[in-house]
């Protein structure tokens, strides 16, 4: 036998498409190509490999020997195919049966002495394996992550003579089994934050009805103390979600702890953060924070910070939940389905409104400040609301807070309501759809005329005023929208004359 194919997978995003590698021996003087791979990297795949083969005391043939990564235009990110370079040189010289390695997906780094180093994406992996009905052998230390996977056969290695002597069924890889129950996820709790009951039952809202959010007020109100503990009041994940969240971590250069499994993700980017380091990028590309936020919180504070371009790039995915990146030929979609909560002093100084008086910031200046919210970002925030400073008294309180728990169980039947009535959060309700299903009562609908009339607000705050009343009145378990849940509903649209 002078041809051996591997079965392996590469990532394109958070999907893992098969790469078949094909491995030739051939007549001539020894050399070692890979077709489709630069210089470099062939040569480090090449060193690994025949190190590892030596070390192990297998024979690094000296033929000629041609390496065939098929489909050619995927994105490699080649040290992940050294394993099924090493079977396939092993298979193609007769080291190994090649039948021993039908069924099966490989992929892993060598080391120099053959062991089996993670490679990034084994989540993702796994997945496509199960789908394609095959038992998948990888890193020892990839297993726990891949194993999230559920039914997928996941076979961990250590060193590549442990798979050689698996496929020479001297000692078969044992099916990896995830022992430690899961857990539920920890987050911080509401009941830290003292006071704020008006704030926290506007993240209430904005929670069930899956709302953004901006926060406006001095330094030291807890902004992003109640920002960060805001993941612990919305829903649970559901299982096809905590799986999309975990492919995506996995893909990303920190990966994905197995530890956190089912929980929603958290991440507030400096202001100083690049668009490419928000929205991904990368030679081999990877998600940026909007995407490591999938069906979690992205904190945004000190909004007017960020530059304009930053701010721009998250239009794309707040209307459609997903962010697409071209950098050079390549091409990936990563999805960016997140929560915005963010955050801002009222002024450059922060005091604008304070007791205290000491803000010298001009009306000019502030106004400017705002105004670098630019409309259709502030457009797309349904929730503003003032935190003001804590008073004295509240702090000094004995009394704890609500937890988080009971929040979370309203938010949850809330958003039960939403699903069963319109498959999806209201935040997400288009214009026909508003009209459809957000109609007010007659006292409600006059109360919200007269309320844009005095605010002096466009159509399109009526829809958003309509929408988180829709929520509101949710979260209240009634049917149609009243009086009472448009004057909650205004109440987060009157920051809106000032931006
Ligand atoms: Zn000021």
């Amino acid at each position: 036998m002078t041809v051996a194919t591997v079965a392996s997978r590469a990532l394109a995003g958070i999907d893992a498409p098969e790469v078949t590698v094909e491995v030739h021996l051939g007549p001539g003087l020894p050399a070692f190509h890979i077709v489709g791979l630069p210089d470099t990297e062939v040569r480090e795949a090449r060193d690994r490999v025949r190190a590892a083969l030596n070390h192990a005391h297998f024979e690094f043939p000296a033929r000629r020997i041609t390496v065939n990564l098929a489909p050619a235009e995927l994105p490699k990110d080649s040290s992940r195919f050294d394993l099924p370079i090493a079977l396939g040189i092993l298979a193609a010289s007769g080291q190994v049966a090649t039948e021993a390695l039908a069924g099966q997906e490989f992929a892993g780094e060598l080391s120099l002495t053959g062991e089996l180093r993670t490679v990034r994406g084994a989540l993702a992996m796994a997945l496509s394996a199960r789908s394609a009905g095959r038992a998948f052998v990888l890193p020892a230390d990839n297993a726990p992550q891949a194993a999230l996977a559920e039914g997928a056969r996941i076979l961990p290695a250590r060193t590549l003579l442990e798979v050689v002597a698996h496929l020479a069924k001297e000692t078969p890889l044992v099916e990896y089994a995830d022992g430690s129950p899961r857990r539920a996820p920890a987050y911080a709790d509401f009941s830290d934050v003292k006071g704020q009951q008006q704030v926290k039952r506007a993240l209430e809202v904005a929670a069930a009805g899956g709302h953004s959010v901006l926060m406006v007020g001095p330094p030291g109100t807890g902004k992003s103390m109640l920002a960060c503990r805001f993941p612990g009041i919305l829903p649970s994940l559901a299982e096809g979600e905590a799986l999309e969240v975990a492919a995506i971590h996995s893909v990303s250069t920190q990966g994905f702890e197995a530890a956190r499994w089912g929980e929603r993700p958290y991440r507030a980017p400096h202001h100083g953060a690049s668009a490419a380091a928000l929205v991904g990028g990368g030679n081999l590309p990877r998600p940026g924070e909007i995407s490591l936020a999938h069906h979690g919180v992205l904190f945004l504070d000190e909004l007017p910070e960020f530059d304009r371009d930053v701010l721009e790039a998250l239009r794309e995915p707040l209307e459609s939940g997903r962010i697409s990146i071209s950098r050079a030929a390549r091409q990936a979609q990563f999805p960016a389905r997140f929560q915005l909560v963010a955050a801002m002093n009222p002024c450059p100084c922060g005091h604008c409104g304070d007791r205290s008086g000491r803000c010298r910031c001009t009306p000019e200046r502030i106004a400017r400040y705002r105004g670098r919210i630019s409309g259709p970002l502030a457009d797309r925030i349904d929730i503003k609301l003032e935190v003001p400073a804590p008073r004295e008294a509240e702090l000094v309180a004995p009394v704890a807070g609500e937890a988080s728990s009971g929040i979370r169980a309203r938010v949850e039947k809330a958003r039960q309501t939403q699903l069963a009535r319109q498959g999806k959060p209201n935040a997400d309700l288009g214009t026909r759809e508003i009209d459809r299903l957000c109609g007010a009562d007659r006292d409600g609908d006059q109360l919200l005329r007269h309320a844009l009339a005095r605010l002096l607000l466009s159509a399109r705050a009526y829809q958003r005023v309509l929408r988180v009343a829709r929520t509101i009145a949710d979260l209240a378990g009634a049917s149609t929208i009243g009086a009472e849940h448009i004057a909650e509903a205004i109440q987060y649209r009157r920051l809106d004359a000032s931006f």
